[in-house]
């Protein structure tokens, strides 16, 4: 039975992101390292599940993602499809593969799509800005977010005029030694940085996001987190579970926390309660019924797969990654009944940010 003050002093931290405070990193790492208090862990989730509600009612708002590609340039040491893998099977879809992605996803009820890929230099300016031109034009009541990594400015800007609604970069840790330990010397914690003020600054909806459990990731790492987060005020922001690729030179770290991700999740929600928090397929894949969890505790979005079933099983950023059932958009009954019995349901929307 821990100390009744300590407890109390717990709750204060988390009382003081509702009000929109941040509190001291000591304080945050001390939150993050008794998550498992069953009282702290609870007030967190029932906290964080009324403010989605209060913001965004019994809405999870559905995107349907479609795997563009798995050629990367890069070679982030955790990732199944890094340049690194030579065993990866390689897969790009073109323009009447993606059109049609779309049509199925739209028929489904999808009013938003996510084109994400590795760092593909296929998938340049022209190729990408037509994509997008021609699902604007076919779908204009949907939103188009990308999820293609870092590019430049100018590219970014060209994508935005092209249509583009939304950018998801998640910026894996906003610790500088962290960040260089997860990634090879040519990627750069400070481009990464750079390229997630860019898509700010050009008004996309932008997204962040990190992995809990990452190999070497500590509680001040997480608490740096969040601090990023509440300067940064992005519009989504994306938290799964490291999981390991055995294929990568992280296959032997152990998987992160699904606990502690939830918790990490209505943390988020507190303190940045108009923000779309997706439950994502990794914690989908950490635990069972974790989606359904993730929402409990304050996440907002699902994003069932839209991609060819063919080519699915070649997307594998880590082991087991879920593709089927009620991660995929076929699925999407499956999905909409295990919501419907902790109470929520899938609106036909875009599901905008409401900041
Ligand atoms: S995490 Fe992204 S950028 Fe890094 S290797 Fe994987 S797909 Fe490429």
């Amino acid at each position: 039975m821990k100390d009744i003050r300590l407890i109390e002093n717990l709750k204060n931290t988390i009382i003081s992101l509702d009000k929109g405070e941040m509190p001291e990193v000591s304080d945050l790492v001390l939150l993050l390292e008794n998550y498992r208090e069953p009282e702290i862990f609870g007030f967190a989730r029932d906290l964080g599940r009324e403010k989605a509600l209060e913001n965004y009612g019994n809405n999870v708002f559905i995107r349907g993602l479609i795997e563009v590609s798995n050629y990367c340039t890069k070679n982030c040491f955790y990732c199944g499809i890094r340049c690194g893998n030579k065993e990866a099977q390689r897969y790009r879809l073109d323009f009447e593969d993606i059109m049609n992605c779309c049509e199925s996803g739209y028929n489904a009820g999808f009013r938003t799509f996510v084109m994400q890929g590795g760092e593909d230099p296929v998938f340049n300016d022209d190729f990408v800005c037509r994509t997008v031109a021609a699902i604007k034009n076919k779908y204009p009541d949907c939103a188009v977010t990308l999820s293609l990594g870092e590019r430049s400015y100018s590219s970014y800007k060209l994508l935005k005029e092209a249509g583009a609604d939304r950018y998801l970069l998640r910026h894996e840790t906003a610790t500088k030694e962290h960040y260089e330990k997860l990634h090879p010397k040519s990627s750069s914690f400070e481009n990464r940085m750079e390229c997630l003020y860019y898509l700010k600054e050009l008004g996309y909806q932008t997204g962040a996001g990190f992995m809990v459990g990452s190999p070497w990731q500590t509680m001040e790492n997480l608490a740096n987190d969040l601090i990023f987060l509440k300067g940064f005020q992005p519009h989504m922001v994306g938290i799964g579970p490291f999981l390991p690729h055995s294929q990568t030179p992280f296959r032997d770290f152990p998987k992160g926390s699904a606990e502690l991700t939830l918790f990490i999740l209505s943390l988020v929600r507190i303190m940045l309660p108009k923000v779309l928090l997706p439950a994502t397929t990794a914690l989908g894949t950490r635990e069972e019924g974790g989606r359904e969890r993730g929402i409990l505790h304050g996440a907002n979005v699902i994003m069932p797969n839209l991609s060819p079933v063919e080519v699915r099983k070649k997307y594998m950023l880590y082991d087991n990654k879920l593709s089927s059932g009620a991660e995929a958009s076929e699925g999407l009954e499956i999905l909409r009944k295990s919501l419907e019995k902790i109470g929520y349901e899938i609106p036909v929307s875009r599901g905008d940010c409401l900041k």
